[in-house]
C-alpha cells in the first residue's frame, strides 16, 4: 500500500494532513493530487461525505511537479490569491505554521516553511571517503508547506513544464527558477515527512502534538476463607471472614497493580509477583502496587487517575473509603483526588452474592512524556 494511505492513529495519513487544512479557517478549498490506481485507497480514507472544502482529487502526474501542477490547473478557476502547497506524508504539519507561512506572503512573493541544519554535512567521494566538510552557516532543510501567489506559481510551473524541466524536486525551486524571491518560514521538527517504513513505526509508536494518556484495566478475586479480618485497598477491616491467598490477599490493590501494568504494557501482577516466590508469602501488597508506580516513572510515565470498584456483600466499604483513597494515593504519590473507590453488591448473585469470595475491578490512567 503506498504509504500516504498507511494509517496512522487510526487514520489514514492523507486523511490526517488533509484534515490539517480541511479544519483551518484560513483555508478556502482544498485539491489531493493522487495517483491514477489509488482513487479506490482515497475513497475509503474520505468517505462518501468529505468536507465541501475538499474538491475532487486531480490524477497527478508522472513526477512530483507535474502533479503539483495539475492540482493548480484544477484551483486556477477559483482564482485564489495564495496558495500553499503541501506533501501528503507530512501529517503533522500545524494551524500555527500555516498561519506563519501565510503571514510571511503578506510581503514576499513566496514562502518555505524550513528548518535550520544541526547536522555537520560532509561530502564523500564514491569509496565513501570524507574529502570535505562544508560551511552549514546558511542552510536549511525545506519542509512544506510552501506558500505562493497564485498566478505566479502557476505560471512558474507552466513556464517549466514547457522547457522540458522536471528536475525540480519542490515548488519553492520552481519559483526561484522562475526569478520570485521565496523566504524561509520556520518549521517545525515534527512536521517530519514520513519516508521509509522505519519513519512510519516510529510515528504509530509516538505521535507528535499529541499527548501519549494511556489506559489499563485489572481485575482480581480472592476467595473468603474463616478469619477475622480483610485487607481491601490498603486498609485493614475487621470481619467475620479473611481473604485467602498468598499475599494478604489485597484484592483492590491487586487490581489496581495490574490496571497500572496493563496502562504501560508491563505484563501482569503474577509475572512480577510469582505466588510461587517465597519471597510473596503474606507480603503486604502495598509493596505491589508500589513497584507498579514505579515501573510507571520508569517509562517517563504519570499517573493521572486510580479508579477502584469492589465487588462485596460484606464488608461494608463505605466507611473505609476515605482511608482506601488516601491510602493508595500515599502508595502511588498522588492527590487523593486521583483516587475513586466505589463498591457494590451483586444483588446476592454469584459467589460474590454469595459470600465465597470479593471480586475488584480497577482503570488506571498514566500519560507518557
Ligand atoms: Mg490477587
Amino acid at each position: 500500500m503506498p504509504k500516504q494511505y498507511a494509517m496512522v492513529g487510526g487514520a489514514a495519513m492523507l486523511e490526517r494532513t488533509v484534515g490539517v487544512f480541511v479544519r483551518s479557517p484560513l483555508i478556502d478549498a482544498v485539491v489531493v493530487a493522487i495517483a491514477a490506481d489509488d482513487r479506490h485507497l482515497y475513497e475509503d480514507a474520505f468517505g462518501s461525505a468529505p468536507s465541501a472544502k475538499l474538491l475532487a482529487p486531480v490524477t497527478g502526474g508522472e513526477t512530483r511537479q507535474h502533479s503539483v501542477l495539475r492540482g493548480l490547473r484544477a484551483l486556477a478557476p477559483l482564482k485564489p490569491d495564495r496558495i500553499l502547497i503541501h506533501d501528503g506524508a507530512r501529517p503533522f504539519v500545524t494551524e500555527a505554521i500555516i498561519e506563519r507561512a501565510l503571514a510571511a506572503t503578506e510581503t514576499a512573493s513566496a514562502a518555505v516553511v524550513a528548518m535550520p541544519l544541526s547536522d555537520t554535512l560532509k561530502r564523500a567521494d564514491a569509496a565513501g571517503r570524507v574529502v570535505e566538510t562544508l560551511n552549514r552557516t546558511g542552510l536549511w532543510r525545506a519542509q512544506t508547506p510552501q506558500v505562493f501567489r497564485f498566478p505566479e506559481i502557476l505560471a512558474a510551473h507552466e513556464a517549466a513544464a514547457s522547457t522540458g524541466n522536471q528536475e525540480f524536486t519542490d515548488d519553492a525551486a520552481v519559483a526561484e527558477w522562475a526569478g520570485h524571491t521565496v523566504v524561509i518560514v520556520e518549521g517545525s521538527e515534527t512536521n517530519y515527512k514520513i519516508t521509509t517504513a522505519e519513519d512510519l513505526a516510529m510515528v504509530r509508536n509516538v505521535e507528535p502534538n499529541v499527548p501519549d494518556i494511556r489506559t489499563g484495566q485489572g481485575f482480581d478475586v480472592h476467595r473468603l476463607v474463616p478469619g477475622d479480618h480483610v485487607w481491601l485497598c490498603g486498609v485493614r477491616i475487621a470481619h467475620a471472614q479473611g481473604l485467602e491467598g498468598h499475599s494478604d490477599a489485597d484484592v483492590g490493590l491487586h487490581a489496581l497493580t495490574d490496571a497500572l501494568l496493563g496502562a504501560i504494557s508491563d505484563g501482569d501482577i503474577g509475572q512480577h509477583f510469582p505466588n510461587t516466590d517465597a519471597r510473596w508469602r503474606g507480603a503486604a501488597s502495598h509493596v505491589f502496587l508500589a513497584e507498579a508506580a514505579r515501573r510507571v516513572r520508569a517509562r517517563g510515565g504519570t499517573i493521572a487517575n486510580a479508579d477502584v470498584t469492589l465487588l462485596c456483600e460484606a464488608p461494608k466499604v463505605a466507611p473505609h473509603r476515605e482511608a482506601m483513597r488516601h491510602r493508595i494515593s500515599d502508595i502511588l504519590g498522588i492527590a487523593p483526588q486521583r483516587v475513586s473507590i466505589k463498591a457494590t453488591t451483586t444483588e446476592g448473585l454469584g459467589f460474590t452474592g454469595r459470600r465465597e469470595g470479593i471480586a475488584a475491578l480497577a482503570t488506571a490512567t498514566v500519560i507518557l512524556r
